[in-house]
């Protein structure tokens, strides 16, 4: 069984960088609902939200009457996150990367060097469905920004060239370099999922005990509820524009990251092309899935499975979790039918009459 290895870092102090992200890159992504906090009115949480970190709005809520510093120190370990591994900051170290494709090795923080590894791993486990070299792709694509369109097929074949997990070198002294000119790097796959793991942990060691940590649909929970009884996130109906939830999770500590294809696209001539590629095809994966939730103590692994599963689709995204330890999931076809992994049948509970629950 594979194991992604997590390291913890030490709290990097923030860098004060000009933030590049566009109106157009904001998304208000709702892809979970906490259900029912019926019985836990004695404890009053507490919420912060900020809008713009890592592209997105993320709320941070605590359960333990935290002072403030404490959440100004988990928003910090976000955007020094950022900073260091945001493609759209001209001088990060992501972006640092890709100016040297093809030229030179440049030397990346320990935390860099460590997530690019887990990207690697998670490429290879999946066999480049994820791919964090899918810079090109994004860029051509530029969906989320104002010059989203279809590209010409044979750009689209240009940008595939560029692609590739194995032309990515991670050597000696956190040196890491890109074989091609016009080859990048592109964490969007996965650095919300680490941020995650890391604002859990420094909300941990400031003493909180129970808490739900939003990241953009990125869900990282810990301690259960007040109450003793197990946080329920309801998962959002998987269509452009729905209200709702179909299923709810149940669980005490952990993270639930969902990817799918009605979070962010365009329509061209009524065709809808969403932002998670298909590195084989060089276009929106489609696989037959509106959405996947990958359910797993570590929030990193997580969230580059949710990519990866999403690209595989039903069959091929259910055999990667049967080879990874503690990684469960939840599938949504485009045809409203609902497959989880055994290991998550007793955590999973449909909600709406719409989706159909498939026994494995
Ligand atoms: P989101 O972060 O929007 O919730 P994902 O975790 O699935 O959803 O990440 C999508 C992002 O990952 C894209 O915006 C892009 O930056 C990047 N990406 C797109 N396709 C791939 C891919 N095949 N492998 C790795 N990263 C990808
Ligand atoms: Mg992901």
């Amino acid at each position: 069984m594979y194991k992604l290895q997590c390291t913890n870092y030490k709290l990097c102090s923030r860098r004060r960088v000009s933030r590049k992200w566009s109106p157009y890159l904001y998304i208000v992504i709702c892809t979970f609902y906490i259900v029912s906090l019926a019985g836990c009115a004695s404890t009053q949480p507490e919420s912060r939200t900020r809008d713009g970190l890592l592209g997105t709005v993320i709320t941070l809520t605590l359960y333990d009457h935290a002072p403030d510093a404490v959440f100004g120190a988990m928003f910090d370990r976000i955007g020094a996150i950022e900073d260091e591994m945001s493609v759209n900051l001209a001088d990060s170290e992501i972006s640092a990367v890709n100016a040297a494709a093809g030229l030179k090795s440049v030397t990346v923080s320990d935390e860099t060097f460590a997530l690019l590894r887990a990207a690697r791993d998670i490429a290879a486990l999946s066999d480049g469905a994820f791919d964090p070299t899918v810079e090109p792709l994004v860029k051509l694509w530029g969906i989320g920004t104002p010059d989203a369109h279809v590209p010409l097929p044979e750009e689209i074949a240009a940008a595939r060239a560029l692609i590739g997990y194995r032309d990515l070198t991670l050597g000696e002294d956190n040196g890491v370099f890109l074989a091609r000119e016009n080859m990048g790097l592109d964490l969007g796959g996965i650095a919300k999922g680490y941020a995650g793991d890391e604002v859990l942990r420094v909300a941990r060691e400031a003493g909180v005990q129970h808490a739900v940590l939003d990241l953009g649909g990125n869900i990282v929970v810990c301690g259960g509820r007040p109450d003793g009884k197990p946080w329920r996130i309801g998962l959002k109906n998987p269509e452009p524009g729905a209200d709702g939830y179909f299923g709810v999770v149940s669980l005490f500590d952990g993270a639930v990251v969902t990817s799918g294809g009605y979070e962010r696209y365009f329509i061209e001539d009524g065709v809808t092309y969403h932002h998670i590629f298909d590195p084989q095809t060089g276009y929106p994966a489609d696989s037959g899935l509106k959405a996947v939730t990958i359910v797993d103590d570590n929030s990193t692994q997580a969230d580059g499975l949710s990519t990866a599963c999403f690209v595989l689709g039903l069959t091929r995204g259910m055999d990667l979790l049967g080879r990874i330890d503690g990684a469960e999931g939840v599938f949504v076809t485009d045809d409203n039918k609902v497959y989880v992994t055994p290991g998550l049948a007793d955590r999973f509970e449909m909600t709406d009459g719409a989706y159909e629950f498939m026994q494995n």
